[in-house]
């Protein structure tokens, strides 16, 4: 079974062709991603109608060039799978619009996938897990955990109340003067910086609900900054390191309660479970670390994903889409709905649905 993925949510187009076999085991044939980080640069964060301008400009492209590099035929599809939410509601449309046309005009079914799906069961392609797995996402635009049972079962644990990871490192990082996006160069300068010079808050360590919460921290680092002002390099250098040693405790509590909360609804004697990360943040190699040790003292196995596949793609929608059609999910009509939001687990679904 062969698929067209197409993802344009947020600030990256892309188009892939996956196979998966009787056997579940899937196969890339091509991926193609073109991110537009350029274009946003300039405002230190993605402008929504930049960002839908140019996935129209890029989207006919990239699907035939995704089609050329797989070497398969527009009729040799089965299926064509496109993000249909949660994200920018501009880009969404380019990115429905389009699979839905070639769906039309090739007589294939059209999927509309949730972005968020497609970031639980990238892992399924990449390593072969099987469920139940827990899956810790982190990127610009969320923070969650979620118990991943099965293919459309999944249980949100925790989210952020406010800010996402990813925005609280590009937050970080544009008051320290550092560029964008932030992570990467605040993990950098971390690397140099004294982590216990200046104390930060842990915020929600230990509280039993799972849910995560960033703005505090990045105020403490803005004040902490001015009460240093004029900022040396070792400064900024301590600021990063402290703040990045926050995320880590914060999410080594967290994370830690969601896998003991695991193993306490019962596994299989055989069963070693996994902790599955996702988003860009998952590039972090002190997170990483820690998220590794973790796992080792509470006996489950770590899965990082390929960073390539851990940041938005259009292979992990092409793959949820194929996951889908194998569970047995019907095909989506081509009257189908994009959604600017749309939480996975269907109870928080039901409350949006409601207008709640
Ligand atoms: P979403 O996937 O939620 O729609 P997004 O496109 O912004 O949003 P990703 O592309 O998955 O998310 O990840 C980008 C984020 O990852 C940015 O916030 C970036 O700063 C962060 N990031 C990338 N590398 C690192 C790193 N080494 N350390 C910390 N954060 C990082
Ligand atoms: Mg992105
Ligand atoms: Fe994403």
């Amino acid at each position: 079974t062969v698929f067209l993925g197409i993802e344009s949510s947020c600030d990256e187009t892309a188009a892939a062709i996956v196979a998966r076999d009787v056997d579940g085991r899937g196969e890339i044939l091509a991926d193609v991603v073109l991110s537009q980080l350029e274009e946003h640069a300039a405002f230190g964060g993605v402008v929504p109608e930049i960002a839908a301008r140019a996935h129209v400009e890029a989207m006919d492209r990239l699907i035939a060039e995704a089609l050329a590099r797989s070497g398969v035929a527009l009729e040799d599809l089965d299926g064509i799978a496109a993000t249909v939410g949660p994200g920018l509601i501009g880009g969404l449309i380019v990115g429905a619009m389009s699979g839905k046309a070639i769906a039309y005009a090739s007589g294939k079914p059209f999927y509309g996938v949730n972005h968020l799906e497609g970031h639980a069961l990238t892992a399924r392609l990449t390593d072969g897990v099987s469920f139940p797995f827990l899956m810790l996402l982190v990127s610009g635009g969320h923070t969650q955990i979620v118990l991943v049972r099965g293919v459309g079962q999944y249980e949100r644990w925790g989210t952020t109340i406010d800010d996402a990871l990813g925005e609280a490192f590009d937050k970080t990082a544009k008051l320290l003067g550092l560029g964008y996006p932030g992570g990467p160069q605040v993990e950098e300068a971390a690397k140099t910086g004294d982590a216990k010079r200046i104390p930060l808050p842990r915020p929600m360590k230990g509280e039993t609900r799972l849910d995560f919460s960033f703005s505090g921290l990045k105020t403490a680092v803005r004040q902490a900054a001015q009460g240093m002002a004029p900022l040396e390099d070792q400064d900024v250098a301590d600021l990063c390191a402290a703040f990045q040693l926050a995320v880590a405790e914060t999410l080594r509590d967290r994370v830690g309660r969601s896998l003991a909360r695991f193993k306490a609804e019962g596994l299989a004697a055989d069963q070693r479970p996994a902790l599955v990360v996702a988003g860009g943040v998952a590039a972090n190699s002190a997170i990483r670390a820690m998220l590794t040790s973790l796992c080792d003292r509470q006996g489950f196995a770590f899965v990082a994903p390929p960073f390539k596949l851990c940041t938005d793609n259009a292979v992990m929608i092409a793959w949820a889409g194929l996951e889908r059609e194998a569970a047995g999910f019907p095909a989506d009509g081509l009257d189908a709905a994009v959604r600017s939001r749309w939480p996975l687990d269907a109870k928080a679904s039901a409350l949006i649905g409601s207008g709640k």
